[in-house]
């Protein structure tokens, strides 16, 4: 399973640029640089959020064109009842901040009462200059105390400012943490939480096996209804399900909860390595293991087959964007075979990524944060198969003659778990299939 993996040039090359500079990181070398990088914002969250908390509304407080962006992203179904809105914020409220809030208070009063089956409010912050200066958190607790014990209220940031989109789940998740039920304190392990927003069929999936295997109290966060918040104390063990919810597991651990190592869920190999570390955290024998997974490894196992015959020696480079990049090429490379160029992540989180890491084939250049040109060049040399990229960068590469794939989509469509192995694989296979037609 373990493939060969040629590199196109030295591990970490050097230019003496004072911008960028170069580590290891376990077996790898990183290179690490500071410039210019295109991706999306934080409110791209709000897209698969929204989906997941069913009773949940995300007001961004923004420009015109935070509303553009998720209008874009996520659609406007005009016979829907939307969960998720901008309230525009322009140049002429900084004249007055106050009115800006009695504004905010007016908005959130009227949308509430539209909208009785609102649980949970999330107020959005952006980056426009007129919007940091507003203490959203502040505003979230005087609201909160007017709409209590109805509605919660709480705020975080989906602003550009930060390095990539899916900091906007972290933030997010992080805000839920502080309001968590306190759990019973208890010497021994007592609840596993899953950390993370994984598609209901991916979690539906992983609550089987974990509740098979005898653990008890399995959570979720975020949950699909906001009055299913899972309890944390000490004893609380957490498995996160997505690498880039640093935030979230900092304050998860000041609540007590210690995380259980692992790789992510991603593959037959990362998703057993991942349910597995959950087990032995629990005590589950490796007989009750092999019983509960055997038969989705088994099923995952024959449907990659035929991806790996079609993937099987594909080079492929990532651009930094959705921190899933070391994870995927993981999965890619040691379970189909393809062979990474360059693994750009906008975030390495050292601790988080460590079992990744080691299991990642040594040869591909390792590269965190981003200076767009420079890796732009480093492509157009290399020449890989398949660029994993941003819908910004999707495009010019295309119109070179090189194959894409957007990384958002990887976010969008449920891809952990034995079932969706084979879904994954596809998602690489495919843009190759059609470029291959094209080219004929
Ligand atoms: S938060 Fe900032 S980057 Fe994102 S859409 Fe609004 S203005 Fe643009």
């Amino acid at each position: 399973m373990n493939a060969p993996v040629p590199t196109s040039r030295p591990a970490a090359d050097h230019d003496g640029l004072p911008q960028r500079d170069n580590e290891n990181c376990g077996p790898h070398a990183v290179l690490r640089d500071r410039g210019q990088r295109e991706v999306f914002c934080g409110l791209t969250g709000i897209v698969w959020l929204h989906r997941k908390i069913q009773d949940a509304f995300f007001l961004v407080i923004g420009s015109r064109t935070c509303a553009h962006l998720l209008q874009s992203a996520a659609g406007v179904m005009i016979f829907a009842e939307p969960r998720f809105a901008t309230a525009v914020i322009d140049e002429r409220d900084l004249a007055g901040l106050a009115d800006v809030h009695d504004e905010l208070d007016r908005v959130v009063g009227r949308l509430l009462e539209r909208r009785p089956d609102i649980r949970m409010l999330f107020l959005v912050g952006s980056c426009p200059s007129e919007v940091i200066k507003l203490d959203l958190s502040r505003a979230a607790a005087r609201l909160s105390g007017l709409h209590a014990p109805d509605v919660r209220i709480l705020a975080y940031s989906g602003s550009g400012i930060e390095t990539t989109f899916t900091q906007g789940e972290d933030a997010c998740l992080a805000a839920l943490v502080p309001g968590l039920p306190a759990a019973e304190a208890a010497p021994a392990p007592h609840s596993l939480m899953v950390v993370g927003a994984l598609a209901d069929v991916v979690e539906d999936q992983m609550r089987r096996m974990l509740v098979a295997f005898g653990i008890p109290n399995v959570q979720f966060l975020p949950p699909r209804r906001s009055r299913d918040l899972p309890s944390v104390g000490p004893g609380t063990l957490y498995l996160l399900a997505q690498p880039f919810l640093t935030d979230t597991a900092r304050a998860l651990e000041e609540r007590g909860a210690q995380r259980i190592a692992a790789p992510f869920p991603l593959g037959v190999e990362g998703t057993t390595l991942w349910l597995n570390a959950a087990a032995e955290a629990f005590g589950v024998s490796p007989e009750r293991f092999r019983e509960v997974t055997m038969p989705g490894r088994n099923r995952a196992t024959q449907a990659l087959e035929r991806y790996r015959t079609e993937l099987a020696g594909k080079r492929i480079s990532f651009f930094p964007d959705s921190q899933l990049e070391v994870p995927l090429a993981r999965f890619l490379a040691r379970e189909v075979g393809m062979v990474p160029v360059e693994i750009g992540s906008p975030y390495l989180h050292r601790q988080h990524l460590k079992e990744e890491l080691e299991l990642l084939p040594t040869g591909p250049l390792l590269s965190e944060g981003a200076d767009v040109d420079r890796q732009l060049d480093r492509c157009r040399e290399d020449r890989p198969d398949i660029v994993v990229c941003g819908l910004g960068l999707a495009n010019p590469l295309e119109s070179e003659g090189m194959t894409t794939k957007w990384s958002i989509e990887l976010l969008f469509t449920p891809i952990q778990g034995y079932e969706q192995a084979a879904d994954l694989a596809e998602l690489f296979a495919r843009p190759l299939i059609r470029r291959t037609k094209l080219v004929a």
